[in-house]
């Protein structure tokens, strides 16, 4: 191996990191993954999982009232926080236990501690044990994000999404400030669970980059769900009081809390890395500069994941690693499209969109055709739940692809993914129309949408 101790050096055990590192070793050549943590990272430790999870609990309360209209009479339920916190936790490990096993299964030695970059192909780990130091014919750094809180007077007293899984106790005034994904996601959890939620984002409408029917659809869903959602609302200082925190917004009102969350955003895990001895570029913002094969300004140097601040989705990076791994391994034939993501938000009622916004598809495309339909879910006519349902398609005309389609509504996320497949194959509108619906489902209303709103 010409003086290398290891083909391929992986610096993060997580989504990216760790897919990166099977796939590697079953192609047989020789991989080491240093992880400081829990194997995972964020998407299982404190991501993904654990908030799908809350987000499941959540469900249940709202699904004990709809109860009542099918029949069913449910004895006050009582919520036990202590419970599903312990339960949360036992599942994570046992999947960091899935995770350490499917690593050494392919072959991958793991390595436990901190890692830094001293060389284009030197890394040194420092471990328990001490300091190890390894030469690698290739490193890749997938080191993943970590939250950001802007400075402000009274900082130190809030919590970021990392805390929000193991709160005590139960925080029964949450105050939430941020207006996208994790700010939204926590806010109808925690309601749901039963927390008095004041979510304050800083613009004129949450969820900035979605649909713009999306968002406004979505902020009047939660309302109606009880988080009190303010718009144009920022905070000017926290302090803390005996018993309360007591959060001051810009306008001087004061809100008194027992947690504040900052979901403001997160940045780029490169702290400590040892980056600027090896001059690795980043982008102002921190992130890690590559090519479109996942290639720093140091040849023998990659990176992928939230660390490259692209898209900051678990499948995203899962798919990254792929691609450089057959790059680097393989025939080289892989590569990474960044076209119709599909991403969902697990608010209640859930996001689910692929696409272009309308706004996008308009400035792309020109004309485009717009077919939306508001309503409320078949399941909600005997629950007595005012909740609705949003779907929206948006087709360019020229071409008459659909370019667009976005959900708010029960299961949104499960539905769309589907979909994607069909636009990633070019599906036309015709095609929806001439496609046969399920009924009656929700998603049976994507190929039955008729009349264009608009042109
Ligand atoms: P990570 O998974 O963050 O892994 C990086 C790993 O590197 C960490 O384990 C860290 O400990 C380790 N590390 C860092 N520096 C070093 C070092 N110097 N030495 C050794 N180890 C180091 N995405 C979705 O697609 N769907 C969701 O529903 C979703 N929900 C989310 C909810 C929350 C609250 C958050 C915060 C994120 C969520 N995401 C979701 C985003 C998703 O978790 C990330 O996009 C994904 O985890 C990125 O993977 P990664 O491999 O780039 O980094
Ligand atoms: P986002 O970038 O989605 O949202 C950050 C929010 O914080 C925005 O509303 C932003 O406002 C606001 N903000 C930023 N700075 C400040 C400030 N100084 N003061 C007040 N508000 C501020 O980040 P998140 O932290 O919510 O999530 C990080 C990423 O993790 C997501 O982008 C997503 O990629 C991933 N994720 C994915 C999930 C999923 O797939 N379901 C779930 C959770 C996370 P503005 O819009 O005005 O800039």
């Amino acid at each position: 191996m010409s003086g290398f101790d290891c083909d391929l050096f992986v610096v993060g055990g997580g989504s990216g990191g760790v897919r990166a590192a099977r796939m590697a070793a079953q192609r047989g050549v020789r991989v080491v993954l240093a992880e400081a943590a829990a194997l995972g990272g964020t998407c299982v430790n404190v991501g993904c999982i654990p908030k799908k999870l809350y987000s499941y609990a959540a469900h249940y309360g709202q699904d004990f009232a709809d109860a009542a209209g099918f029949g069913w009479d449910v004895p006050a339920p009582a919520f036990d926080w202590q419970r599903l916190k312990n339960n949360r936790a036992r599942e994570i490990a046992r999947l960091n236990g899935i995770y350490e096993n499917l690593l050494r299964g392919s072959g991958v030695e793991i390595v436990r501690g901190w890692a830094m970059l001293r060389g284009p192909d030197e890394v040194v780990v420092e471990t328990a044990e001490g300091e190890r130091r390894w030469r690698a014919r290739h490193i890749l750094i997938a080191t993943g994000g970590t939250p950001s809180v802007p400075h402000f007077p009274g900082r130190e007293h809030v919590v970021t999404s990392d805390s929000m899984f193991d709160l005590d106790p139960f925080p029964a005034r949450l105050v939430i400030v941020g207006g996208g994904y994790i700010a939204c996601e926590f806010a109808s959890i925690f309601r749901g669970l039963g927390s008095e939620v004041t979510q304050l984002y800083r613009g004129e409408q949450v969820l900035r980059g979605f649909d713009e029917d999306v968002r406004n659809f979505l902020a009047q869903e939660v309302r109606k769900h009880g988080v009190d959602l303010r718009l144009r609302s920022d905070v000017a200082h926290v302090k803390r009081a005996a018993r309360e925190l007591r959060v001051t917004l810009q306008d001087g009102e004061v809100l008194a809390a027992d947690t504040v969350l900052y979901a403001t955003g997160r940045i780029p895990n490169v702290a400590g890395l040892g980056l600027d001895q090896v001059r690795v570029r980043v982008s102002p913002h921190g992130a890690i500069e590559v090519d479109d094969r996942f290639q720093t300004s140091v040849p023998s140097i990659h990176a992928l994941g939230d660390v490259t601040a692209r898209l900051q989705l678990t499948p995203v990076a899962l798919a990254e690693a792929m691609v450089l791994v057959d790059h680097l391994f393989g025939d080289g034939r892989r590569n990474m499209s960044y076209e119709l993501v599909p991403t969902a938000v697990f608010t209640h009622p859930n996001i689910g969109t692929v696409g272009l916004t309308e706004a996008q598809a308009r400035e792309r495309h020109g004309a485009v055709r717009i077919f939306r339909s508001e309503f409320r879910a078949l399941k909600h006519t005997l629950s007595g739940n005012t909740e609705r349902t949003l779907m929206k398609l948006v087709v360019d005309a020229a071409s008459d692809r659909v370019v667009g389609l976005h959900m708010v509504g029960a299961d949104a996320g499960e539905i769309v993914q589907g979909f994607a497949v069909a636009m990633k194959a070019g599906a036309t509108k015709a095609q929806f129309d001439s496609t046969i619906g399920i009924h009656p489902t929700m998603a049976e209303e994507f190929v039955t949408m008729r009349e264009p709103l608009s042109s």
